[in-house]
C-alpha cells in the first residue's frame, strides 16, 4: 500500500513520471488548496450567488439519538431513487424499509415534469407494498432528501440552482422542488405532504449524530461529493443583520446555530488552486456540465475512472502503453468506471489487475505486458490518492473554518459521518485521508478527528428536519 504523496518507482516511463506533479501534493501545495477553500467558503458566506454556495439549511438543530417515530423518506441522489419508511428507536438506532427505483438516462435528460410524475408515482407504490400507516384524512409527512444544490429560503422551500452528476432535466432550474414534487403528489391524490426538503450532506450530518453523537461534518464522497456543517448563525453574514440578530434571539424559529451545505462540489471553477491536469481538463471539456463542479470531478466516483482512462490512453498514444494498442472499451468515453479502480487498488496479486484489463476493459492478452500493468496500478493510485488528499483539504478547510482545529481539552473529538461509494469502496481511502490531513492539521489535529460511515444517512436524515423542533440545541 502506498499512501498519499508517494512517488513512483523510477521504471516508469518518462512520459508517465512527467505526469506525477499533478498527483502528488506535499505539505506546501496542501495548505494552499485549503486557503483556496476557505476564501471561497468566506465569500460563499457573504454572498448569495457564488458556485461554492454555502447554502443556509434552515436546519437549526441536530438530533441526540433519543428522537422515536416512523417517517417517510425520500431520497434523489445520483444513481437512484429511494424510498423509506423509518421508525426511529429512541435509543441511536433505527429500523429501515426501502425500495429502490431505478432512474432512467430518459428521465435524466427529459422534462422535470416527467422525472416528479415518476417519483410520485413511486411513492405511491412504495405506499401500497409497505402498508404504510395514514389516518383517514391526514397525510403522511416526508422529507426529501435531494442531492443537488438547491437554495433553501426555509425548510420546504428552495430553488434548484443547477443540476450536477449527469441530470439535465428540462424546467427545473430556479423552480422550487418541493412544490414540483408536491404538485406531482397532489395530481395523482397521494396523500402525502412534503415537510422538509434536505440536501444529502445535511442528512448524513443529521443521522451521524442520532447513531453516533453530534458531528461537526457530513460527508458525501460517492457519485457527486459534497459537504454539511455546523455554523454559527452571525456567520452567514448575507442572512443579513436584521436576520441574524433575529434568530439569535430564539423563538420557534430561531437558533445560534444553522447547517449549511457548503456545495464543496463547485469548489475552484476558476481553477486557481486545484491541481489541474490535461485529463481533467477534457474529461471537463466533455462533460455535461463543462466549466462546473471543478473539485467533485477530481474527487468523485462519477469521474475517477474516466480520468485514469483519459490518462492511459495518453500513454497509449505516446506508446509507452500496451505497445500503443487499445480496446473500444477503453476507447469509450466513461469506459472505464471507477468500481474497476477500486479492484485494481485492492488486487492481491497482478492476476488480478491483468483480469480486468483483459476480461473487463477488452485489451487483448498478447499486449498486457509485466511494465503496463504497473502502469495501469500507478494510473489508479495517483488518481485516487490524490481524491483523498484533496477530499481531506475539503474537510480541513471546515475544521479550520469552525475554529475546531485548536484543541479545547480532553476528549475533544471532531466528529464526521461520511457517505458514498468512494468512501465506502475505494480502498485506502480513509489512510489516505488522514496522511493529508496529518499534513495540514498536524498530529494531535488528525488524531481528534473521528470518521465513521452514516450509512443510509442520506435518507435517514431526511425525517429528522420533519421530526425535529427547530429550538432544539446544537451539541
Ligand atoms: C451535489 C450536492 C450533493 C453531492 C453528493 C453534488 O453533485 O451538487 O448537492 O450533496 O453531489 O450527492
Ligand atoms: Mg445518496
Amino acid at each position: 500500500m502506498a499512501p498519499t504523496g508517494t512517488t513512483s518507482s523510477t521504471s516508469l516511463p518518462a512520459e508517465a513520471q512527467a505526469l506525477e506533479k499533478y498527483f502528488v501534493l506535499d505539505k506546501a501545495r496542501l495548505n494552499e488548496i485549503v486557503s483556496g477553500f476557505r476564501r471561497e467558503f468566506k465569500d460563499g458566506l457573504k454572498n448569495f450567488g457564488r458556485d461554492t454556495a454555502m447554502i443556509p439549511s434552515y436546519c437549526l438543530s441536530v438530533p441526540n439519538g433519543t428522537e422515536v417515530g416512523t417517517f417517510l423518506a425520500l431520497d434523489l441522489g445520483g444513481t437512484n431513487l429511494r424510498v423509506c419508511e423509518i421508525k426511529l428507536t429512541g435509543n441511536h438506532d433505527f429500523t429501515l424499509k426501502q425500495q429502490k427505483y431505478k432512474v432512467s438516462e430518459a428521465l435524466k435528460h427529459g422534462d422535470a415534469k416527467e422525472l416528479f410524475d415518476y417519483i410520485a408515482e413511486s411513492v405511491d407504490a412504495f405506499m401500497t407494498e409497505v402498508g404504510t400507516e395514514n389516518g383517514e384524512d391526514e397525510a403522511v409527512h416526508l422529507g426529501f432528501t435531494f442531492s443537488f444544490p438547491v437554495e433553501q429560503t426555509a425548510l420546504d422551500k428552495g430553488k434548484l440552482l443547477t443540476w450536477t452528476k449527469g441530470f439535465a432535466c428540462k424546467n427545473a432550474i430556479g423552480h422550487d422542488v418541493v412544490k414540483l414534487l408536491q404538485d406531482a403528489l397532489d395530481a395523482k391524490h397521494i396523500k402525502v405532504k412534503c415537510s422538509a426538503l434536505v440536501n444529502d450532506t445535511v442528512g448524513t450530518l443529521l443521522s451521524r449524530s442520532y447513531q453516533h453523537g453530534p458531528a461537526l461534518i457530513g460527508a458525501i464522497f460517492g457519485t457527486g461529493t459534497n459537504g454539511a456543517y455546523i455554523d454559527r448563525v452571525e456567520t452567514i453574514e448575507k442572512l443579513g443583520k436584521d436576520a441574524i440578530a433575529e434568530s439569535l434571539k430564539g423563538g420557534p424559529d430561531a437558533g445560534e446555530f444553522m447547517v449549511i451545505n457548503t456545495e464543496w462540489g463547485a469548489i475552484d471553477n476558476g481553477r486557481h488552486v486545484l491541481p489541474v491536469s490535461p485529463f481533467d481538463n477534457k474529461l471537463d471539456r466533455e462533460s455535461i456540465n463543462p466549466r462546473k463542479q471543478a473539485f467533485e470531478k477530481m474527487v468523485s466516483g462519477m469521474y475517477l475512472g474516466e480520468i485514469v482512462r483519459n490518462m492511459l490512453l495518453y500513454l497509449i498514444d505516446f506508446s509507452v502503453l500496451f505497445d500503443g494498442h487499445s480496446s473500444s472499451i477503453m476507447n469509450t468515453h466513461y469506459g472505464l468506471d471507477t468500481a474497476l479502480v477500486s479492484e485494481v487498488e485492492a488486487a492481491k496479486s497482478d492476476d488480478e489487475v491483468i483480469k480486468v484489463l483483459t476480461n473487463d476493459l477488452g485489451m487483448a492478452k498478447e499486449v498486457v505486458k509485466p511494465a503496463d500493468v504497473e502502469i495501469f496500478k500507478w494510473a489508479c493510485r495517483m488518481v485516487s490518492s490524490r481524491a483523498a488528499s484533496l477530499s481531506a483539504c475539503a474537510l480541513a478547510a471546515v475544521i479550520l473554518h469552525t475554529g475546531q482545529a485548536q484543541s479545547k481539552g480532553t476528549n475533544d473529538t471532531i466528529d464526521i459521518g461520511m457517505d458514498g461509494s468512494v468512501a465506502e469502496f475505494l480502498p485506502f481511502f480513509e489512510e489516505r485521508m488522514r496522511a493529508a490531513l496529518r499534513l495540514i492539521l498536524g498530529d494531535d489535529g488528525e488524531k481528534r478527528v473521528k470518521m465513521g460511515l452514516a450509512k443510509d444517512g442520506s435518507g435517514v436524515g431526511g425525517k429528522f428536519a420533519v421530526s425535529l423542533p427547530a429550538t432544539a440545541a446544537v451539541g
